[in-house]
């Protein structure tokens, strides 16, 4: 059987709590060898730490969500960092810009939304200096905000990569991620009836420089979708990229396993 892994997994939300030996066990009956459970917060992050301990194959990626900025610690670093020195934590994420909900859009003012930004670039930039001194990749949110984003991650180059996860933007904006030596990464949106956009950009993506993951309990893949996702599902979720690329489930698997074990060395 072709494996694959999950490389971006909230495992350490409530939707899990009742059920998560059966999601893990689900998840390697199909095929799903490795998962990253991903923090969003030091707490969450911790929590992805504790999992990776419970289960072999579970590992964490811990860091600070561009959603979350006010509650984050003025200076994130220290925290961070000492989280970092765990075997099984194999990135720093997620991490990013998020401007999908500014709070001028919603009660605020112009004025609250420039701070806003303003303190969300300044955790990213914290946490990509944590990456840097710990050796370690991040693992990159970015919603509405890709330019801005990119441009942060570029100043880094050659020291840290990012791999863009949950990638919906065009074939264009995927190249530039590359050209700074970062990776996209696909969720089950590929199987979407509406997701041929995506699907382009799977098209165009090479076959060694991109990582497949769920993102789960979100973005189920068809036939599941508007269900709880799981990691199992990176099954259904290869099967429709391997046909985009015209390529053997093998072939898939040893592809993106390389590319996910060269990124996360520790994984
Ligand atoms: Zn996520």
């Amino acid at each position: 059987m072709a494996t694959f892994y999950d490389t971006h997994a909230h495992l350490d939300y409530p939707d899990y709590a009742n059920d998560l030996p059966e999601i893990i066990e689900r998840a390697q009956a199909a095929g799903i060898a490795k998962i990253i459970s991903i923090g969003t917060d030091l707490d969450s992050s911790r929590r992805a730490i504790q999992l990776a301990e419970q289960f072999p194959n579970v590992f964490a990626g811990i860091g600070w969500h561009p959603s979350n900025v006010m509650d984050a610690p003025d200076d994130l670093r220290p925290a961070l960092f000492e989280l970092t020195k765990h075997p099984k934590v194999v990135a720093i994420g997620e991490i990013g810009l998020d401007y999908h909900h500014l709070p001028g859009s919603q009660n605020g003012c112009a004025g609250d939304d420039a701070h806003y930004k303003q303190r969300q670039a300044d955790i990213f930039q914290q946490q990509i200096e944590v990456a840097i001194k710990a050796g370690l990749n991040c693992i990159i949110h970015q919603r509405d905000s890709f330019d801005d984003t990119l441009a942060q991650l570029k100043l880094f180059a050659g020291k840290v990569r990012g791999v863009f996860h949950c990638f919906g933007e065009n074939t264009e904006r995927m190249r530039r991620v590359l050209e700074i030596g970062s990776l996209v990464s696909f969720t089950g949106i590929v199987t979407f009836k509406n997701g041929q956009n995506v699907r382009d950009v799977v098209a165009a993506t090479p076959l060694n420089q991109f990582v497949l993951e769920t993102d789960c309990p979100y973005l189920a893949p068809v036939p599941y979708r508007g269900k709880r996702c799981e990691p199992a599902y990176v099954k259904e979720i290869s099967e429709v990229v391997a046909q985009v690329k015209g390529c053997s489930l093998e072939d898939l698997s040893a592809s993106t396993c390389k590319t996910a074990k060269e990124f996360f060395r520790k994984l």
